[in-house]
């Protein structure tokens, strides 16, 4: 009669295996599930989170900054030297515009004229 313990409310000795002790009743042991969950759920969250950081912050392009220079000063006012930047949008302004009637232009030779070369925008 090995298989007996004592319960630690009432003092009587009952089966190892009691949850609940017949004697006075008290829970002496915690519950066990009954049933294993031998199915566990296992969920795959294989969602594609990965994002593409270069796209997002937008592809940097290699540009040489005497050809930007040249194209500023003799094609600034035609928005030449943003078409070579890959910005169409600023070019097609700057072409409505007359490289923002000058000023512009002035502002790009003074801004290539600072940054290393190559650059990238
Ligand atoms: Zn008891």
């Amino acid at each position: 009669m090995e298989n007996l313990k004592f319960c630690e409310h009432c003092g009587n000795k009952i089966n190892n295996d009691a949850v609940i002790c017949p004697k006075c009743g008290y829970q002496v042991e915690e519950l066990k599930t009954t049933k294993p969950n031998n199915n566990p759920q296992i969920i795959i969250n294989n969602s594609n989170t990965n994002t593409n950081t270069v796209n997002a912050a937008g592809p940097s392009k290699k540009c040489d900054k005497w050809i930007a220079l040249i194209l500023c000063i003799f094609f600034g006012c035609l928005g030449v030297h943003k078409f070579y930047e890959g910005k169409a949008g600023l070019g097609i302004l700057y072409i409505l515009t007359f490289g923002l009637f000058g000023i512009g232009i002035l502002i790009d030779i003074i801004i290539i004229l600072c940054k290393p070369n190559p650059y990238y925008v």
